[in-house]
């Protein structure tokens, strides 16, 4: 079984990693609509004294809302919210580490965060850089991390990328974009109330949903794929065709699409994404187009290799009114579209994943090339 390298652009631990890994899971697990209540109880036995707070990094669409009179603040506890217009930088964890390392005398009790992919990153970092020296940039890679993070807390508020169940956490450094890979990443505690995903607009659900289905896809038609991974793929792939397919009530949407999630997160943990996402790095790399959208702005045209996925993400799109846009990659230079190639096909196992071992004769700059000029 091979490590889940998703946004891996270096690819410099494929070759050594060991075939078999120790994969950690997240520990604890609260689930269930409301269940955001729980939160303060979850956090009691992790506090460590008055001194030491509980600082939670909200994602800033929910300020003035009702979810903030519900965090569960006591002592000097903090929360900080913060935008997800853009995608997470270690410069921005740098800054937020030296913040609280200012603010407060001790160490915090927990780091909570709340919110989308971004947030959840955000909050795996922090936790790492607040008890491992140095900067965020100095850990973006495999294993680099040698002490365990602060206590640290998901609640995701949109469900699709999975980031709640995995051991990265993507991050845009001085020279380049890579998770902080490493299984100190992993949240020690995740709180999945389906409830908190309600105000999503329609296009950001399907964006960030379609990341799931295309997780599945990949991982399921991928050279990697093994009984693990294919037990958590199928029950994620069924589980997104009834939500964005089915005609299931908005609430039990909300429910099925963040078990999707959960799923399509464990799926790829144990195998690998595909053609999409190496591609979308490179969109995202040169253009700042952020995940979600860059994965359907690809996975629309890669009929060639995942027919039956396209063709019902296609009907998921008809069924939704969704319009992607158009003409990304329209007037593009010769040197923006070697950097796009160039970025993607660093990306090797995701490569190797979707089409085998001699993927190089099957996947050459020119041929790449010709699909990013069809975005
Ligand atoms: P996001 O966190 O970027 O948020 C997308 C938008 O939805 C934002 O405008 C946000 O404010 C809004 N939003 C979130 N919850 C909302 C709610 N309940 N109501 C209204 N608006 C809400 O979205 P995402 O797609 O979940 O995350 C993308 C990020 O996740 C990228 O940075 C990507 O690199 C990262 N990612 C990480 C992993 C991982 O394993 N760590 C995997 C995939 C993607
Ligand atoms: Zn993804």
């Amino acid at each position: 079984m091979k490590l889940n390298k998703e946004f891996d652009i270096k690819n410099t631990a494929s070759t050594s990693a060991p075939s078999f890994r120790n994969f950690p899971m997240v520990p604890r697990v609260v689930y269930g609509r409301g269940s955001f209540s729980e939160l303060g109880a979850v956090l009691m036995p992790h506090r460590k004294n008055s001194d030491a707070p509980c600082i939670f990094l909200v994602d800033d669409v929910f300020e003035g809302t009702s979810l903030v009179n519900r965090i569960p603040l006591i002592f000097n506890d903090q929360v900080i919210f913060i935008s997800a217009e853009e995608e997470p930088k270690t410069d921005q964890v740098d800054a937020l580490v030296s913040k609280i390392k200012h603010d407060f005398s001790e160490r915090p009790s927990a780091i909570i965060g709340i919110g989308g992919g971004t947030l959840l990153d955000l909050a795996k970092a922090v936790a790492i850089l607040l008890s491992n020296s140095g900067n965020a940039a100095n850990y973006q890679g495999w294993d680099l991390v040698r002490k365990a993070a602060v206590y640290h807390v998901g609640i995701p508020t949109i469900s699709g990328t999975g980031a709640e169940v995995s051991r990265t956490t993507v991050l845009l450094g001085p020279e380049k974009k890579l998770g902080i890979n490493s299984d100190f990443t992993i949240f020690d505690q995740v709180l999945l109330d389906p409830d908190l995903t309600e105000g999503v607009t329609k296009e950001q659900w399907f964006y960030t949903g379609m990341d799931c289905f295309i997780h599945c896809v990949e991982s399921l038609n991928g050279t990697y794929l093994n009984a693990f991974s294919q037990s958590y793929g199928e029950k994620a792939m069924d589980l997104c065709t009834e939500v964005f397919l089915g005609d299931l009530s908005p609430s039990d949407a909300r429910e099925k699409l963040m078990m999707a999630s959960w799923h399509g997160g464990m799926s790829i943990a144990y195998s690998q994404v595909g053609v999409a996402h190496a591609m979308s790095y490179g969109l995202s790399f040169l253009l700042g187009v952020k995940h979600g959208i860059g994965n359907c702005l690809v996975f629309q045209h890669l009929n060639d290799y995942y027919p039956e996925g396209v063709a019902l993400f296609k009907q998921m799109m008809a069924k939704h009114h969704i319009a992607l846009p158009e003409g990304v990659c329209a007037g593009l230079s010769d040197e923006a579209f070697d950097t796009m190639v160039a970025v993607s096909l660093k990306m090797e196992p995701l490569w190797e994943n979707a089409l085998g071992k001699d993927w190089r004769s099957k996947m050459t700059p020119a041929r790449l090339r010709t699909l990013y000029e069809k975005i």
